[in-house]
């Protein structure tokens, strides 16, 4: 079956089984062109929200369905792929998070968003990349503890000098590949240019580019750039921008670097399996880890909002 045959498939089944579609804007663009909403981590758990379909298909990465799972626990939310994971979010452990705030006692331990329920379940506060400086500064404690992204952690301490911030040592192996080099070799091939970048990468790489921000920043900013954007962020975002501003002028940062592979394993079969419910994972979670890990997400949006 072609792709176009194949989507108008996903449409009508999706119609009659009750289903919505949720895609993260690093998806393929054949599966965000049958979304009901592409967008980032945050905003596909709250934009869940908001539809009364019983079911919602999460395209994207694990932790991103566990938390529109926790978020609308009444809803039945499937992964189309359950190998899709985050290896930032799972290369640390609950435990460690423990034992993290254990040597710090007197710290508040603060959360990337991308994170497992099982580590958002320890923590006080979740942020996103968006909202993170915002947020550690209305906190009223002096001494955070950060993690698991230690770019961003430096991207944090570095606008909020005011406060002492330890920071756990992890990375997202897609942004923190891209070196100061790479953004100087595009500079001279595109001189015209300006360079946007994902808090993510290493600070070298956010110090020298144009202008910083998350997801959703770096699409608005590149919308509305007149001349050409060096994009340095996964290279899903620059299909997104060619498909939905086609006047625009985009070039992709390293994509052979700026390339997630996790986000990119789930493919439109799959989401059409999920649909007609032949394959996807449904996301069981436990109703004390769901409570223990909304509290983190609540604090959120009551410092962030
Ligand atoms: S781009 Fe990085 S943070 Fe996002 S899912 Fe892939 S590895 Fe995780």
């Amino acid at each position: 079956m072609d792709k176009k045959a194949l989507q108008s498939l996903i449409l009508s089944e999706k119609k009659q089984r009750d289903t919505v579609i949720l895609a993260h804007t690093y998806q393929a663009p054949e599966i965000i062109d049958i979304a009901d909403f592409a967008g980032d981590s945050y905003a596909l758990s709250v934009e869940a929200q908001k539809y009364d379909a019983k079911r919602i298909i999460v395209c994207g990465v694990r932790f991103m369905a566990e938390t529109v799972k926790i978020l609308s626990p009444e809803k039945t939310v499937i992964l189309p792929v359950s190998q899709a994971s985050c290896p930032m979010a799972d290369n640390i452990t609950p435990q460690q998070v423990i034992d993290f705030k254990e040597k710090h006692p007197d710290y508040v331990a603060v959360a990337y968003v991308n994170t497992t329920a099982q580590v958002k379940a320890q923590v006080d506060v979740c942020v996103t990349s968006s909202s993170v400086i915002k947020i550690v500064k209305g906190l009223e404690q002096d001494k955070i503890l950060f993690l698991p992204d230690g770019n961003l952690g430096a991207y944090v301490a570095k606008h909020v000098p005011e406060k002492e911030i330890v920071i756990w040592d992890g990375c997202c192996p897609v942004h923190d590949g891209v070196t100061a080099q790479d953004v100087i070799d595009a500079k001279a091939k595109h001189p015209n240019a300006v360079v946007a970048v994902h808090p993510e990468c290493k600070p070298e790489v956010v110090e020298i580019a144009d202008m910083v921000g998350s997801t959703s920043e770096i699409i608005k900013y590149a919308k509305a750039h007149e001349g050409e954007v060096i994009i340095g962020t996964e290279r899903g975002v620059v299909d997104y921008l060619e498909e939905k501003n086609p006047q625009g002028k985009y070039i992709q940062l390293r994509a052979d670097k700026l390339t997630c592979k996790d986000m990119k394993i789930t493919r439109l079969q799959d989401v059409y399996q999920s649909v007609i419910g032949i394959s996807g994972e449904k996301i069981e979670m436990d109703e004390d880890l769901r409570i223990a890990a909304k509290r983190s997400i609540d604090n959120m949006l009551k410092y962030g909002g």
